[in-house]
């Protein structure tokens, strides 16, 4: 289990992310990401190796007033950049990070195959995002507390859908995830160090928030 963390607000939020990361390098990591919501589209940008190697792919003009990232220490699937996070749905406009682990992803893995959708990892964690998409029939939110419910395992996950660009949905079973209430904008992180610079407000979420 590594580290994850998110913003909404007004700001360009890359440096956020990237410097949040940072703060959690402290947990050990083998491969990191980031991915952003601008005019409803999002971009993920992801390496295996240091969180400066993750940070060099970045366009100078990526810009994001919502985003997610993720440093992972992985459990299921190779060390590769496929498998680092975030991770997105079929059609590219969920995106998630999740620390833990899904115990049942083979079988919802293969259900999800059956019904067509094509996976580009081999991590347990991708299929949060497809069964997002799945789920989703006109409602962010609905489709997030379904999904979690098909879920066995552990988790701290932080979701994004390019429609619904003024929410990130968050939930946790067995990882840690806190939020941080900002001048306008929210933080969520897996580690209160990692938004400790921008505000002191802190709400810690129990298992199954
Ligand atoms: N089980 C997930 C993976 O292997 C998440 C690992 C983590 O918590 O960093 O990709």
């Amino acid at each position: 289990m590594c580290g994850i963390v998110g913003y909404i607000g007004k700001e360009n939020c890359v440096n956020f992310l990237v410097e949040g990361l940072k703060r959690l390098e402290y947990r050990g990591y083998d491969s990191s990401g980031i991915c952003v919501l601008n005019e409803k589209k999002l971009s993920c940008y992801k390496k295996t190796g240091k969180i400066v190697n993750m940070e060099s792919t970045l366009p100078s003009e990526v810009i994001g007033k919502s985003g997610i990232g993720h440093t992972r220490w992985a459990t299921h699937g190779e060390v590769t950049d496929a498998n680092a996070h975030p991770h997105l749905s079929a059609n590219g406009k969920f995106a998630i990070v999740h620390n833990g682990i899904i115990e049942n992803y083979q079988v919802l893995r293969e259900k999800l195959i059956a019904d067509g959708f094509e996976f580009k990892s081999t991590s347990d964690s991708e299929v949060i995002a497809m069964l997002l998409e799945k789920n989703f029939s006109g409602n962010f939110e609905k489709a997030f507390y379904q999904t979690l419910s098909l879920l066995e395992g552990t988790y701290g996950i932080v979701a994004v859908f390019a429609d619904e660009p003024d929410y990130l949905m968050v939930g946790r079973k067995g990882s840690p995830l806190v939020l941080g209430i900002g001048d306008g904008c929210t933080f969520v992180a897996s580690d209160v160090s990692a938004f400790l610079g921008h505000t002191k407000q802190a709400v810690y979420l129990e298992d199954n928030e």
